[in-house]
């Protein structure tokens, strides 16, 4: 199938018009897996993005008045129009950040199901109703829109994560300014476009290119905007928090992981090898729920690495258009050195690689970035390897003694988004799920798959305390409105008069 961008020009979307950015001025938007120029994206200004808030402002103020079953209504057509864009968006995808084509799929259905969940919530968004310390008073709570939301967004899952904010924005009553990441414009273009045509009203969704510190940061301090949801690294996390605090600005982070399987000596192992093939090397290890440590029994630590070291040297690297392809390319050649200095320190501290450890060069792959999966072992736990992000297709094993120990092992890290364990002992089971302490577990599956209705998201430098997708999404998009009717006719005071 024919996608046929190169060369295109990606604009902004603003107040429902695709415009020019101010300045005029625009970057390349690069196919990992071959080098080519795939669009030009415009590098916004901060006026841009205060051409976006305004019109955001004005769509809001008749937005929050349409009947969240009405504004459920275009979710249900925006699910429709992804459906049947499926094929089409996942080359897209696949073009613009490498991954294979069978996770595109797999991302695109994610935004379909989000669609149609969310369309969902248009006839619950529930609140509270509970009876009040008062004769003849009622007493309710309601979900209200918090106004003017804005987006920052990674490459890494470029329409899922924006689909798990945008959508309950939307449904919601609220207004979007989004700015999606350098490397995957036109992913965003295409989501919004379908945006468009579902009839979403004109400035509901508003959509502006640009770097991070130019326009991720102008959206930030703009105090037409009253909540930043963000999914990105750690460290743009905290200049975000730290800038959106002091203005007493609502911020929702889902940062780094460091996630880690747990295999224990009663585990299925031909499973387990399974589940960190797919987790450890999928996305060319470019998820955040990622697996990059598997914390072993020593007894079977062995037998795990005779079975994991052939399979994954039989991971095919390539282009990820080619169906056969298992690992794509990494984003892009900062990623590449960057994966290749990790290994460099892995080896330093004393780890054994038993396979990979090199940037990959030969015939069509010197046109791309493409990293051999990397398997190391005997890694010990204050590694760096074993405590920082590399987001590549590295992974580390480590051995332990004991199931406390290992829980010990996965607990001692700043992240906290993911964690899986393979045991067929249910004693150990509930013991994994009651102490592992991130904020998604996995019992005998690996630790990447999560599904759009529970809530997303992690413990500790993953996140503040705040989730993606699932109903726990609305929280972040609305503020809480207690209400209370007295029909009385007399005043009544609460706490005063009923003592
Ligand atoms: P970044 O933090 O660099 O970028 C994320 C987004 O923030 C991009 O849109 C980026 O813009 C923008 N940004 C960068 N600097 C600023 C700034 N100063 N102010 C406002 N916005 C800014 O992360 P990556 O895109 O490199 O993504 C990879 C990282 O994200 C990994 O560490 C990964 O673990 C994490 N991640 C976490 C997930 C989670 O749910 N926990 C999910 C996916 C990724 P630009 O593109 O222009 O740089």
């Amino acid at each position: 199938m024919e996608v046929g961008y190169p060369f295109e020009r990606c604009l902004n979307y603003i107040g429902g018009r695709w415009a020019e950015p101010t300045g005029g001025r625009f970057a390349p938007n690069i196919n990992p897996a071959t080098g080519e120029v795939l669009c030009e994206w415009p590098l916004s200004t901060p006026a841009d993005v205060d051409a976006a808030v305004q019109a955001a402002e004005a769509a809001q103020r008749r937005w929050r008045l349409v009947p969240a079953p009405e504004r459920a209504k275009v979710l249900m057509r925006v699910g429709d129009l992804l459906r049947e864009r499926k094929e089409k968006l996942a080359r897209t995808l696949t073009m613009e950040m490498g991954k294979v084509l069978e996770e595109a799929r797999g991302e695109v259905q994610e935004a379909i199901d989000m669609a149609y969940y969310m369309a969902g919530e248009g006839r619950r968004l529930f609140g509270q109703t509970t009876p009040s310390e008062l004769p003849d008073k009622f007493a309710m709570s309601v979900r209200v829109p918090v106004g003017v939301v804005g987006l920052i967004t990674p490459w890494n899952f470029p329409i899922a994560i924006a689909s798990w904010k945008s959508l309950p924005a939307i449904v919601a009553g609220n207004a979007v300014v989004w700015k999606p990441a350098e490397d995957t414009p036109l992913l965003a273009r295409e989501f919004v476009r379908i945006y468009e045509e579902a009839g979403l009203p004109a400035g509901v969704m508003n959509l502006v290119f640009g770097e991070g510190p130019v326009v991720g940061d102008a959206m930030v301090e703009h105090p037409g905007i009253q909540v930043i949801s963000f999914t990105g690294s750690t460290e743009t996390g905290r200049i975000i928090a730290s800038k959106a605090g002091a203005k007493l600005k609502r911020v929702s982070l889902e940062m780094g992981g460091k996630n880690a399987i747990l295999v224990m000596e009663d585990a299925n192992l031909p499973l387990a090898v399974e589940a960190i093939l797919w987790s450890g090397y999928g996305t060319s290890g470019q998820r955040c729920t990622a697996t990059s440590r598997v914390i072993v029994q020593r007894s079977v630590k062995e037998k795990l690495e005779q079975m994991l070291v052939p399979r994954v040297e039989a991971l095919k690297v390539g282009d990820g258009l080619d169906e056969t392809v298992r690992v794509g390319p990494v984003i892009h050649g900062e990623a590449l050195e960057n994966i290749h200095r990790y290994v460099q320190i892995g080896l330093d501290e004393g780890a054994r690689l038993l396979t990979g450890g090199k940037i990959l060069r030969d015939g069509d792959l010197a046109r791309g970035f493409y990293y051999a999966p990397t398997l190391f072992t005997d890694v010990t736990p204050s590694m760096r390897i074993a405590r920082e992000e590399i987001f590549g297709p590295v992974v580390s094993i480590i051995p332990v003694d004991t199931f406390e120990e290992a829980i010990a092992v996965n607990n001692d890290v700043s992240y906290g988004l993911s964690s899986a364990i393979f045991t067929q002992d249910v004693n150990r089971v509930f013991a994994a799920m009651r102490d592992l302490d991130t904020g998604i577990v996995y019992v005998n599956a690996g630790t990447t798959g999560a599904e759009i209705h529970l809530p997303f998201g992690g413990t500790k430098a993953t996140g503040n305390g705040h989730r993606d997708s699932g109903t726990a999404a609305l929280d972040v998009f609305t503020e809480w409105r207690a209400i209370y009717v007295d029909y009385s006719g007399r005043l009544q005071r609460a706490q005063i008069d009923n003592n």
